[in-house]
C-alpha cells in the first residue's frame, strides 16, 4: 500500500486549518483551499471555545494560543496576530520550526509590552538572552509597520470589563431594545444579544445589530443613543 504523504483540505474555517495541523503532525503535508480570498478581520464578535473545542486544540498544541489571545485587548492582539504571521513567515523561509524563532509566551510578552527598540525588546523575561540581532530587527520592523496600521479587529476581548460610565451606557441601551423588542413583540435577544450591547457600549461598530434587517429595526435607535 502506497503511504499517504499529501492531502488537500477544503475549508479555512475551524475545522480545516485544525485538521492541516493534525495531518502535519501524523507526517502527512497538507495544503488548505478557502473559497475567501482574505481573511474575515473584523468580520463577527465572538467566538466561546466550548471545553471539548479546547480539547481538539489541545492535541495540536494551540489551546494556550487560543486562551491567550482571547484575553488580550484589541491592540495587543492585533500585535499578537501581526508577531505570529511575522514568525510564520519565517519559519516557512528558513524552514525553522516555530519556536526556534520566538515562543509563544514571547510573542504575547512582546504584543502587550510593545518595545520600541532592541534594548527594551531583550529586556522582557520572556525574551531569551541570545535572540537573533537580525530577528530582533525585522520584528521590531513589524510591530512599527503594525502600529501605523488600522486595527480592523475593534472588538473588545470577551474577558475585558467595562467601565461605570460603560456600564451605564450598557444599561441604556438595553433599555433601548427591551422597548422595541416589547413593541414588535420579540425577544430582546433576536434584536440584539447582551454580548453584542456590551461591546458596542465599549467601542465595538461591527455589531450585527448595525447591519441588515437589524440596523432598521434597532441598530438606529441604539445609534442614536451612542452620541
Ligand atoms: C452567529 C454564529 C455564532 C457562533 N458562535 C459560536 C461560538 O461562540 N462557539 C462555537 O464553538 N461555535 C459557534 N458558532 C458555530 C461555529 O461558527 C461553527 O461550528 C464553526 O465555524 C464550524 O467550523 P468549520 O470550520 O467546520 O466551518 P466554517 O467555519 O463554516 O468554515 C468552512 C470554510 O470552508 C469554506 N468553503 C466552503 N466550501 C468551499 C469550497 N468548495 N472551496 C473552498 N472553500 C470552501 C468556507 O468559505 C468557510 O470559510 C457560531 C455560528 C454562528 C453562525
Amino acid at each position: 500500500m502506497t503511504a499517504v504523504r499529501t492531502a488537500l483540505v477544503i475549508g479555512g474555517g475551524i475545522a480545516g486549518p485544525v485538521a492541516a495541523m493534525a495531518l502535519r503532525r501524523a507526517g502527512i503535508e497538507p495544503t488548505v483551499y478557502e473559497a475567501y480570498a482574505g481573511t474575515a478581520d473584523g468580520v463577527g464578535g465572538m467566538l466561546t471555545v466550548a471545553p471539548n473545542g479546547l480539547d481538539a486544540l489541545r492535541i495540536i498544541g494551540a489551546d494556550e494560543v487560543v486562551r491567550g489571545i482571547g484575553q488580550l485587548d484589541p491592540k495587543p492582539r492585533a500585535r499578537a496576530k501581526s508577531i505570529a504571521i511575522w514568525r510564520e513567515r519565517l519559519a516557512r523561509e528558513r524552514d525553522l520550526p516555530r519556536a526556534w524563532i520566538i515562543s509563544d509566551a514571547a510573542i504575547f510578552a512582546v504584543a502587550q509590552a510593545n518595545p520600541g527598540s532592541r534594548a527594551a525588546l531583550g529586556a522582557l523575561d520572556a525574551m531569551p538572552a541570545n535572540f537573533n540581532d537580525a530577528f530582533a530587527a525585522s520584528l521590531l520592523q513589524t510591530l512599527h509597520e503594525q502600529s501605523t496600521a488600522p486595527v480592523t479587529d475593534l472588538n473588545p476581548s470577551q474577558d475585558a470589563r467595562p467601565t461605570a460610565e460603560q456600564k451605564a451606557l450598557l444599561a441604556r441601551l438595553a433599555k433601548v431594545v427591551d422597548a422595541r423588542a416589547a413593541e414588535l413583540q420579540v425577544s430582546a435577544e433576536l434584536l440584539a444579544p447582551r454580548g453584542e450591547l456590551k461591546a458596542l457600549a465599549m467601542g465595538a461598530r461591527d455589531s450585527h445589530a448595525l447591519v441588515g434587517w437589524r440596523r432598521e429595526e434597532i441598530g438606529n435607535r441604539l445609534l442614536e443613543s451612542l452620541v
